[in-house]
């Protein structure tokens, strides 16, 4: 057992999938996010904007456990990232502990990330081979299914240089699905795409949203935001300036900064 960290255990706030509490985060001394609160409903779908260098990333790598705060707390499904509760008293996570509240969240990025010596399926069947221990047919059965379900039925053989942008950001979106994961995060996940393939891939997402899963989306994308987004946060300088329903944002944005944003994307 590890040394109780000192701090009380919070209350677990059951009803967010997802719930930030005065987050903070930094690098060296510089403090990149400065006291982010946010909550995500379960089944809630919530877009982030902001300009280059607010947070945006970061904070979803908080999330995601691929960065650690400095100060806060942050909670997925009920569980506080990091941490363990035992008789009251905060533990810091293990290892393996991190990775088992890891796997309940998918993560797509910019770039695909794909590996590249694995055909599509090989792709979305390795993770559920290697951490869940599913059997092979087990695996294959399920990556056909979400193969199909993102458009790529067709294509389950072929490999990620014999596959458009599109059609490989696909396939990391049913790569990441494949651990039936309870939320899922998007990075600016179009930003890397030739225009003309933008859209096969916000369909894709935008289905994953009417099937009901849960998602916070960094996207420039005001077009999907508006349609998809159950709600809106302009981040800017490591700090939540704005949030609400998209249309309440977008056609009535409270704050200079999140004005001066929108004039310059929409
Ligand atoms: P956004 O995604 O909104 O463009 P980021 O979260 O990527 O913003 O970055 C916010 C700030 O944090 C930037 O100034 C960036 O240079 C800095 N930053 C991000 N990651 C690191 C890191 N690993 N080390 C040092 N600085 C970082
Ligand atoms: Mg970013």
């Amino acid at each position: 057992m590890t040394e109780p960290v000192g701090k009380d255990a919070p209350e677990v706030p059951a009803e967010f999938m997802v719930r930030a509490e005065n987050v903070h985060k930094s690098f060296g001394r510089v403090e990149v996010l400065k006291g982010i609160d946010l909550q995500v409903r379960p089944g809630e779908v919530m877009c982030i904007v902001g300009p280059s260098g607010s947070g945006k990333s970061t904070f979803l790598r908080c999330i995601n456990h691929l960065e650690k705060i400095n100060g806060g707390r942050l909670w997925v499904n009920g569980k506080l990232i990091g941490y363990r509760e035992k008789n009251g008293k905060l533990y810091e996570l293990k290892d393996r502990e991190v990775a088992e509240q890891r796997r309940e969240i998918g993560m797509v990025f910019q770039r695909f990330n794909l590996f590249p010596h694995m055909t599509a399926l090989e792709n979305v069947m390795e993770a559920p081979l290697r951490v869940k221990r599913r059997s092979r047919s087990e695996a294959r059965a399920r990556a056909e299914e979400l193969l199909d379900q993102v458009g790529l039925g067709g294509k389950t053989g072929n490999y990620p240089s014999q596959l458009s942008g599109g059609q490989q950001q696909r396939v990391a979106i049913a790569r990441a699905l494949a651990m039936d994961p309870a939320l899922m995060l998007f990075d600016e996940p179009t930003s890397a795409l030739d225009p003309e393939l933008v859209g096969e891939v916000l369909t894709v997402m935008q289905q994953l949203a009417a099937d009901g899963m849960t998602m916070v989306v960094v996207t420039h994308e005001m077009g999907f935001a508006r349609e998809v987004g159950d709600s809106l946060v302009f981040m800017d300088g490591g700090v939540v300036v704005e949030e609400g329903t998209p249309s309440e944002v977008l056609a009535n944005p409270s704050h200079p900064r999140t004005r001066e944003f929108f004039s310059k994307v929409l």
